[in-house]
């Protein structure tokens, strides 16, 4: 029963685009109708019916630490009894800052902004400048954001919705974007050799997230390495999903390739909107007000995101919260469901990679970039959406994207999840 969702959707519809505000929460990619949340606990969330799911989708990515968390949430209230905005710096803006460099290798400076679109989009602006160059390299089925230069072969929403870009991009700015396929080190190389005193960077994500979780492997990611540092180019991690999800730090530090620019946000907004780009003191130096890039942003180091985000990394580097285990958790659940579509006849292929996974439903031997990942049959993965949310289990609402587990999953609800999955692929 879902009435009070259609209905909320229905008045949604008629003052919102597709009655959404994020274009992958209409549900176009799965069929049906968008479910309306109420609250979230922990593991869990509820609709506004009074379903209870259990959650791998964890807002895309930030709630590592589960939904309001006690810490979280008086961090949280804390901040707004002295006030949420001010326009002027504020102390926990420097924490902040002091923290995400401590943990990050790359950084020696950041700027924190409002969403990871933004910390890319100025990223990009700093490269070129400091480059001199316009020309950037991406990868076919990495999202970066929807600022208009990285809206070309994107994955996520657009690779669900079947854009290849967006309307509305200038095919000038567009053109300064070339896209290659991930994981393709001689498509990597023969760009450089093409058009190398133009580039002024190459992005990535180290580990996608956005085509479904596809991992870089360490010799792509050393390529772009080499590369840009032979030829005069920035190499920019865009570390959104990855940043505090491996380990704490970003997943540079995991596999000991430092960038020159980094990206963050998500986890390290603890649910509130936040992003942060940085890099080397150097690089850094060339953003406003100290030299000519401009950036800017009325609710930029927000007291509430900071609030968020300062009591999520401190909670991260207790004890208590030990990656390996979210690992191996994951890793184990992942076993067991590909047992369960092996016993049922269905070819999956699930990739992992430390607390993210994605069931992709192909007859392929492995997933290892976007043409691969294309070959998914989304009508399939979509009626497996259906049957694991009747089943209590909230997953993404789209084959192109990963499911996460949180520090505030108990065993108790992976053996209740293991059983949902197990319902929901008997059901196909
Ligand atoms: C989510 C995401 C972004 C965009 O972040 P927003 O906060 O949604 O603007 C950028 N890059 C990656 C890798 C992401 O996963």
């Amino acid at each position: 029963m879902r009435s009070n969702s259609e209905a909320l959707f229905a008045r949604g519809f008629a003052r919102m685009p597709g009655g959404v505000n994020s274009p992958v929460r209409a549900f176009r990619a799965v069929g049906g109708n968008p479910v309306f949340i109420a609250k979230g606990a922990g593991s869990r969330i509820y609709d506004v019916d009074g379903n209870s799911y259990l959650d791998f989708l964890s807002s895309w990515g930030p709630m590592i630490l589960g939904h309001a968390h006690p810490v979280v949430v008086a961090a949280l209230i804390a901040a707004a009894h002295e006030g949420t905005s001010f326009g002027a710096t504020t102390e926990r803006e420097v924490i902040m800052a002091e923290m995400l460099c401590e943990a990050v290798p790359s950084l020696e400076k950041v700027r924190l902004v409002n969403s990871g679109t933004e910390a890319v989009m100025s990223a990009v602006r700093l490269a070129r400048a400091f480059t001199n160059r316009d020309m950037i390299i991406k990868f076919d089925g990495c999202y970066h954001g929807h600022s208009d230069s990285l809206l070309v072969q994107a994955g996520s929403g657009v690779a669900t919705l079947g854009i290849p870009d967006s309307q509305g991009v200038p095919l000038a700015i567009a053109a300064q974007t070339r896209s290659l396929p991930y994981n393709d080190i001689p498509a990597l190389l023969s760009a450089f050799a093409k058009y190398d005193s133009r580039i002024a960077a190459v992005i990535v994500e180290p580990v996608a997230g956005n085509m479904g979780v596809v991992k870089g492997s360490r010799d792509f990611l050393a390529a772009a390495r080499e590369l840009t540092s032979t030829n005069g180019a920035l190499l920019i991690f865009d570390e959104v999903i990855t940043g505090f999800r491996f380990g704490y730090g970003g997943y540079q530090d995991i596999i000991g390739i430092t960038p020159d620019i980094t990206c963050l946000g998500k986890i390290i907004g603890g649910g509130l909107p936040v992003g942060a780009f940085g890099g080397k003191e150097e690089i850094m130096s060339l953003v406003a007000p100290l030299g000519g890039v401009y950036q800017a942003g009325t609710l930029a180091g927000n007291p509430l995101a900071m609030a968020a985000g300062i009591a999520t990394l401190e909670l991260l580097q207790e004890a208590s919260y030990q990656y390996e285990d979210l690992e191996r958790k994951t890793f184990g659940f992942c076993q067991e469901i590909q047992g369960f579509f092996a016993a049922k006849g269905i070819a999956v292929v699930i990739n992992q990679a430390g607390s993210a996974f994605t069931c992709f439903f192909t007859e392929g031997q492995s997933i290892s970039d976007f043409a691969t990942a294309k070959q998914a049959d989304t009508k399939a993965y979509g009626a497996f959406f259906h049957r694991l949310l009747a089943n209590g289990l909230y997953f993404p609402p789209a084959q192109f994207e990963a499911a996460f587990f949180s520090f505030a999953h108990s065993d108790a609800d992976i053996a209740l999840a293991l059983e949902g999955v197990k319902k929901a692929i008997q059901s196909l």
